[in-house]
C-alpha cells in the first residue's frame, strides 16, 4: 500500500532497543506496535510522524516528541473487538475453569466430578473503563444475558446504556455488586494501581477480575494476596506489570489464568491496524512538512 504510493519502505521484524535509538531519525515516519520505547533521544531528525499500530501510547513518548512538532497517532478503532472477545473468552475460561481441567486431561486425569462452574448469564459484570473496549465487552455480555455496571470518568451515554440494559455506578458499588470485574482504562499516572489491595478486598469473595488493559492498573502484590487468602475467586491477566512477566509465583498461582498480551493479536486486528497505520502514514508524508 506504501509502496504503491511511491514511499520507500523498510519493515523490520525485530529491532533492538539501542538500534532503534540509533535509527529511529533517520525516517520521516515510523510505524511501531510495544515492542520498543519510542524516546526522542536524537531529538526529531527527518522524523514527522509516529504511528502506533494499536491502542496504548505508553510505549511512545508523547509529550517529548510532540514538543519537537512530530505528530503522534495511533489506530484505537483496529482492535477493539479482539481485546472483547478475549475478555469474554477469559470470563468463560475463569467461570469453567478450562485451562485447568484441559492441562488435567492432558496429564491422564478425567476430573469431571471436579468441575464446578459457573454460567455468565444472570451475573452481574462490572466494566471499568467504558470505551471502545469497556462497550464492545458490555455489549457482548448484555448478549450472555449479563447485567451490565459500568464506570467511567465521562458520563456515559444515556442511549448506549439504555441498549446494554446497563448502569454507570461509582466504583465502589461496581467492585461490591459485580461478578466479573473487568478492567478497561488506559495507563496513566490516576490508573496506576487503580486495582489495589482496598479495591480487591471491596470485591465479592466469589468473584473474578480480569485484566486486558495495562499490567500497571492492577497492583500484582495485593492480587496475588487477594488470590491466595481468598479475597476473590480468581483472576485472567492478558497484561502485566514487566513483560514478559518473571513473576512465578503470580503466573503459576492455580486462581490465576495468564496470558501473553494477545488481545489484539488477531489476524484481522493485526491487518486492520496494519492498514490504518499505512493509510496515515501516506496521508502525512504526501503533504509537505510543516
Ligand atoms: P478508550 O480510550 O476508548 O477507553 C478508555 C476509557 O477509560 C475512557 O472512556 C476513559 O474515560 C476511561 N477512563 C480513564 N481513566 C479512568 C478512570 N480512572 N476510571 C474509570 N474510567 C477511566 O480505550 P480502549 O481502546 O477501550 O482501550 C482500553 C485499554 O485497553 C487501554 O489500556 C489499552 O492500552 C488496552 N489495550 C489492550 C490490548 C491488549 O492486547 N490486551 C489491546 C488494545 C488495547
Amino acid at each position: 500500500m506504501m509502496k504503491e504510493k511511491g514511499l520507500e519502505v523498510v519493515y523490520r521484524e525485530e529491532i533492538s532497543q539501542d538500534e532503534f535509538d540509533k535509527v529511529y531519525a533517520d525516517y520521516e515516519a515510523v510505524i511501531v506496535r510495544s515492542n520498543v520505547k519510542v524516546r526522542p533521544v536524537r531529538g526529531r531528525g527527518n522524523l514527522r510522524l509516529i504511528v502506533r499500530a494499536g491502542v496504548g501510547l505508553d510505549n511512545v513518548d508523547v509529550s517529548g516528541f510532540t514538543k519537537l512538532g512530530v505528530k503522534v497517532l495511533n489506530t484505537p478503532g483496529a482492535v477493539t473487538r479482539a481485546v472483547a472477545e478475549l475478555t469474554v473468552g477469559l470470563m468463560i475460561s475463569l467461570a469453567r475453569d478450562i485451562p485447568r481441567l484441559a492441562t488435567d486431561l492432558k496429564s491422564g486425569r478425567w476430573s469431571k466430578a471436579q468441575a464446578h462452574g459457573v454460567e455468565l448469564a444472570g451475573k452481574t459484570i462490572g466494566v471499568i473503563g467504558c470505551g471502545r473496549i469497556g462497550r464492545e465487552v458490555a455489549r457482548l455480555a448484555r448478549a450472555f444475558g449479563m447485567r451490565v455496571l459500568v464506570n467511567d470518568l465521562i458520563e456515559i451515554p444515556r442511549d448506549f446504556l439504555q441498549e446494554i440494559g446497563g448502569h454507570q455506578v461509582d466504583l465502589e458499588t461496581l467492585l461490591k455488586e459485580s461478578d466479573f470485574v473487568s478492567v478497561h482504562v488506559p495507563l496513566d499516572p490516576s490508573t496506576k494501581n487503580l486495582i489495589g489491595e482496598k479495591q480487591l478486598r471491596l470485591m465479592k469473595r466469589t468473584s473474578y477480575l480480569i485484566n486486558t488493559s495495562r499490567g500497571d492498573v492492577v497492583n500484582e502484590e495485593a492480587l496475588k494476596r487477594a488470590l491466595t487468602e481468598g479475597w476473590i475467586a480468581g483472576a485472567a491477566l492478558d497484561v502485566f506489570s514487566k513483560e514478559p512477566p518473571d513473576d512465578t509465583e503470580l503466573l503459576r498461582h492455580p486462581r490465576l489464568i495468564p496470558t501473553p498480551h494477545m488481545g489484539a493479536q488477531t489476524a484481522e486486528a493485526q491487518r486492520a491496524a496494519g492498514v490504518e497505520a499505512a493509510r496515515l502514514v501516506i496521508e502525512e508524508l504526501s503533504t509537505r512538512p510543516a
